[in-house]
């Protein structure tokens, strides 16, 4: 079975490696960590050989009381294809490292597309990434848009979308980002990046997009307008989205009427570190006006790009050549809905 290898276990890092450990046709063999903090120990509590990316750092392991399976060198002789989830831009460095060593590689949505060559979303552009050795996952917003635009585009053709993306100003755990009573244009030039983000998976895809900052940490909030080729129905457009692996139609009126409740419900789901891989879409938001679809959907940050992450490790390693049968498979083994 080929061997899986995670570089920076952090928000993403942990979690892909979870999701990596869930599945039977890969096996995770290590992840990397430069600091022997809770992440570590916890690492080694679940089993998951910790490889240290520091190797001058190996007395910090040894004085927390932390066993290290090895140095970073260790780790990239036993791995198949490396999920990189180190800070944006590091990715890119280590990619020269990987080219190098002949080890294929998954980067994050923080890395530039022209740096890495090839980006992916599971819906959009799977066969694109079959046997490819270097794949950058689209970010978390873009992976959002994916989700829903991929479907509509198959159900009734886009002609044009504009999209407002109201983002969370940090992840939970980030105590030193903010904004923290402000609401701040990000970017304060329109398009945003995230437009042009989907068009590296949604070629040709005639997008326009604006983003946001406010102060929450628990998910993105997005809200699209998209000009449609031909003419559908509210109940065409639920029908679709409901069919939708990985989106969820949720209800205000059935008290998820805000981001806060979506997160509580996921909670109550039970999942690991109260996860929501799929896309919330507020089915009272989806209306058709003069031919031109409205819809609001929320997004988990930290999680909707793990499943993705899974699927292009599985298209690039070639053990499965259709994408439905991937994604699937992956959702089976994470417990995802739809
Ligand atoms: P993070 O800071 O939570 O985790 C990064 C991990 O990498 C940390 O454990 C850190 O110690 C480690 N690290 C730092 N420098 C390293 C190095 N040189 N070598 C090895 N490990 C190193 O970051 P994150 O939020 O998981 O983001 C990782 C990537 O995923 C970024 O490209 C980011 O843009 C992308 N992403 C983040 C989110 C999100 O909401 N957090 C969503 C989608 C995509």
């Amino acid at each position: 079975m080929k061997s899986v290898g995670i570089n920076g276990y952090g928000t993403i890092g942990k979690r892909v490696a979870d999701a990596v450990a869930a599945q039977d046709d890969m096996k995770l063999v290590g992840v990397t960590k430069r600091t022997p903090d809770f992440e570590s120990k916890m690492a080694v509590e679940k089993g998951y050989p910790l490889y240290i990316s520091v190797p001058e750092r190996e007395e910090l392991f040894e004085e927390a009381g932390i066993k290290i399976s090895g140095t970073i060198e260790d780790f990239y002789d036993k791995v198949d294809v490396i999920v990189d989830a180190t800070p944006e831009g590091i990715g890119a460095k280590n990619m020269e490292t990987y080219k190098k060593l002949g080890i294929k590689s998954t980067f994050q949505g923080g890395e530039k597309h022209d740096q890495i060559g090839k980006s992916f979303n599971s819906f959009a552009n799977f066969n694109d990434a079959i046997g490819a050795d270097y794949v950058r996952v689209v970010s978390c917003n873009t992976t959002g848009l994916c989700r829903t635009l991929k479907p509509i585009n198959d159900l009734a053709g886009i002609k044009k979308v504009r999209a407002v993306m109201v983002r969370r100003g940090a992840d939970p755990g980030q105590v030193k980002k903010g904004p923290i009573n402000a609401i701040v244009p990000n970017p304060p030039t329109v398009p945003s990046h995230h437009g042009p983000d989907v068009q590296t998976v949604m070629n040709g895809l005639n997008i326009t997009t604006m983003a946001l900052l406010v102060p929450t940490t628990l998910m993105h909030q997005h809200n699209l307008m998209v000009e449609l080729e031909n003419s559908v129905t509210v109940d065409d457009v639920i029908d679709k989205l409901e069919e939708t692996p990985r989106v969820i139609l949720v209800e205000a009126s059935k008290g998820l009427g805000s981001t806060a409740e979506v997160m509580e419900y996921a909670k109550d789901l039970g999942r690991p570190r109260s996860d929501l891989f799929e896309i919330a879409v507020w089915k009272e938001s989806i209306n058709v006006v003069d031919g031109e679809l409205y819809y609001m959907q929320a997004v988990h940050q930290e999680s909707d790009v793990v499943p993705e992450n899974v699927d292009a490790i599985r298209a690039m390693l070639e053990l499965e050549d259709d994408p439905a049968r991937s994604i699937e498979k992956t959702n089976k083994a994470m417990g995802i809905l739809g």
